[in-house]
């Protein structure tokens, strides 16, 4: 049995990634600051850690008495707007805070590190769908942090021999029967669409609608989380450090999650069209063959209806989000 260290498993994506490697019977250890994370959202057969990456003596101490074979490094900031306006935190917690659990990682002797990067490290894209090789020149913030601690990882893989996965995710979405989106205040596409269905908010404001795409509205490549726990744990036993690209390969404009949204619910979905947002590219639609090829991985979830369903059966069953 495979022992994973989890920094954010409190997160969206960090506790649907412990319930899927606890499923299949890894011992899963999550830590966590509860910045942004959920009490409720850690899987209770996980092992809990209350801690901060910036806290480098607790996070070294994890790790040596760990005996982790793998990290799994989920905690980060993700707003691309926040970034714009307060870029030391993006770069205080997604670059030095990451350099804390790199180096503890390599005290522990954990073999394995795998790494929630994303396809804001590729900023303006030149082309779409983006490979892994294609140019990284990240607009805001957060994605150049994410960028440097890839690079950071790179280095430690060649001095120090520790194997690194960065996976880049295109657009997280959906739940599991017991984790969801929850962030606060909401700042996603679909939970904000599904709360709107809901009555808990009035209406969507539409960001932009004079995109050159065939609608005007952004396209994006939504992606499972239950996909992308999937890619973390095949991610284990990857033969060589490396990057994936982490998307269905279809790209789905606003406009057409709306419809699905409304398919799924039965409901109309009020919306607005509003100004663009600062800092959205016009497509975002990842290649993800070399995943595929290499890792094996398979997304289960190719629809945006059964993902926007998956999102939609957790509101319903929770409401007001986690209670804590
Ligand atoms: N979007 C929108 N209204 C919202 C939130 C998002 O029109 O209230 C659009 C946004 O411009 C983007 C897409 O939905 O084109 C997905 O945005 P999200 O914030 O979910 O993810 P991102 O692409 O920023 O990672």
């Amino acid at each position: 049995m495979k022992k994973i260290l989890v920094t954010g498993g409190a997160g969206y994506i960090g506790s649907a990634c412990s319930e899927y490697l606890l499923d299949l019977g890894y011992d899963v250890t999550v830590y966590d600051a509860f910045i942004t994370g959920h009490r409720d959202a850690v899987d209770p057969r996980a092992k809990l850690v209350e801690g901060n990456l910036a806290d480098k003596a607790l996070i070294t101490s994890v790790c040596r008495k760990g005996e982790f074979d793998a990290v799994m490094h989920f905690a980060a900031f993700s707003l691309v707007g926040e970034s714009m306006k307060n870029p030391a935190k993006y770069f205080d917690n997604n670059l030095a805070n990451a350099i804390n659990l790199a180096d503890a990682a390599v005290e522990g002797g954990v073999k394995t590190f795998v790494f929630s990067s994303t396809a804001a490290t590729f900023g303006q894209p030149e082309k779409v769908p983006i490979s892994e090789d294609d140019r990284q020149v990240p607009i805001n913030p957060n994605g150049e942090s994410k960028l440097c601690f890839e690079k950071v990882l790179e280095w430690y893989s060649r001095i120090y021999g520790m194997k690194y996965v960065a996976l880049r995710y295109f657009n997280a979405a959906g739940a599991t029967e017991f984790h969801g989106e929850d962030h606060r205040p909401e700042s996603h596409l679909i939970p904000i669409i599904l709360e709107t269905v809901r009555g808990k908010r009035e209406k969507l404001m539409l960001f932009g609608d004079d995109y050159d795409t065939p609608d005007g509205s952004c396209i994006r490549d939504y992606i499972h989380i239950l996909d992308l726990a999937q890619a973390h744990e095949l991610a284990l036993s990857a033969p060589e450090s490396g990057h994936y690209n982490l998307g269905t390969g279809n790209g789905l404009s606003v406009f057409e999650i709306i419809r699905a949204a409304e398919e799924v619910t039965g409901k109309k979905v009020n919306f607005e069209i509003a100004p663009r947002r600062p800092g959205d590219p016009a497509r975002l639609i990842a290649c993800s063959d070399r995943a595929r090829k290499v890792l094996n991985w398979k997304p289960k979830y190719e629809s945006a209806s059964s993902i926007i369903e998956s999102a939609w059966k957790w509101q319903l069953k929770f409401p007001e989000g986690y209670a804590r």
